[in-house]
């Protein structure tokens, strides 16, 4: 009897221990998940009226102060700490802007207080194809590297960034929705805008959809227009592939993923927070928010390579 008890006890405990690791296991991927979910952030304007809206419930701008996400790398593979800076409006903030407007905004003159501290700090910024090429173990990057990136193309961003940009020398990479810049709307760059910068020596054209929409949420069918129409596009207007993405909203999955990949994109940038670029994530890479009031230097140092 005393026997039996024993057992019963043992299978008992047995049954609660794994019970416990199957609750702690899921408990750990829900977090993770939920984490992931957090970093996706909100992006841009998906009208012509040049009214940012949010998108979803994520609009607190601290997230790099909570935590940095990083691939996991893998053993044996290239792991490149490169710092890609993400900016959206280049416009001066006004009193009346809702946080999330002044969230997408970094005024004009401190945008060059900003890349002043790139050049200052001694950073090399680089392309996406030179990112690619440098994980793919191709190339080697210069000393401290860094990418700076605009989403949406904006018309500021022409106006305000592009002739700072061009006047330091700092290379930029402009993810263009190419739904957007045909209307004559004075929030996007034209088509001429996109050609002029692509043929200047500091800017990459990168595609970021026909419409800006959560890619997640599409039909795969959709998701395919979106992806390989802003491509297309892009390039019978410039005449020269164009291989780097990035996703609206930072919303992707895996069927967009494949799209991405199938398409011929070489890198593809997400709005996860972090610096650490691999082989394997090239197309999710991460990148950096940088708010109007920021100082990039010390954002460098902390994501940069410290070279
Ligand atoms: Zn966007």
């Amino acid at each position: 009897m005393t026997r039996w008890w024993w057992i019963m006890g043992g299978l008992g405990l047995i049954a609660v221990v794994a019970t416990g690791t199957v609750v702690f296991s899921t408990m750990a991927r829900r977090s993770t998940v939920d984490a992931t979910k957090e970093m996706l952030s909100m992006d841009a304007s998906s009208s012509f009226t040049g009214v940012p809206s949010a998108t979803s419930s994520n609009q607190i701008p601290a997230g790099r102060l909570r935590m940095v996400h990083d691939p996991i790398v893998k053993p044996g593979e290239l792991a490149l700490r490169v710092p890609v800076l993400m900016y959206h409006y280049v416009r001066d903030l006004t009193p009346g802007m809702s946080t999330s407007s002044r969230w997408l905004s970094v005024s004009p003159e401190h945008f060059r207080a900003q890349m002043q501290e790139v050049v200052d700090g001694g950073y090399h910024a680089i392309t996406p194809d030179e990112l690619d090429a440098a994980l793919n173990g191709k190339a080697t990057l210069p000393a401290k590297p860094v990418m700076i990136t605009f989403d949406d193309g904006y018309r500021d961003q022409y106006e305000n960034a592009f002739p700072m940009l061009k006047t330091l020398g700092l290379r930029a990479t402009f993810f263009i929705i190419t739904g957007y810049i045909n209307h004559n709307s004075p929030v996007y760059v034209t088509p001429e805008m996109v050609k002029e910068m692509d043929a200047s020596s500091v800017a990459t054209i990168g595609a970021h959809t026909k419409h800006h929409p959560e890619l997640a949420k599409l039909k795969r069918a959709d998701q395919k227009d979106e992806i390989v129409g802003s491509k297309a596009y892009l390039e019978s207007l410039l005449h020269h592939p164009v291989t780097s993405f990035a996703y609206p909203y930072g919303s992707y999955d895996d069927a967009v993923l494949k799209i991405v990949t199938d398409a011929g994109f070489h890198t593809a940038f997400t709005t996860l927070l972090g610096s650490v670029q691999t082989s394997s994530t090239r197309l999710e890479l991460r990148r950096i928010r940088v708010l109007d009031d920021e100082h990039v230097g010390p954002i460098l140092q902390k994501f940069g390579s410290n070279e």
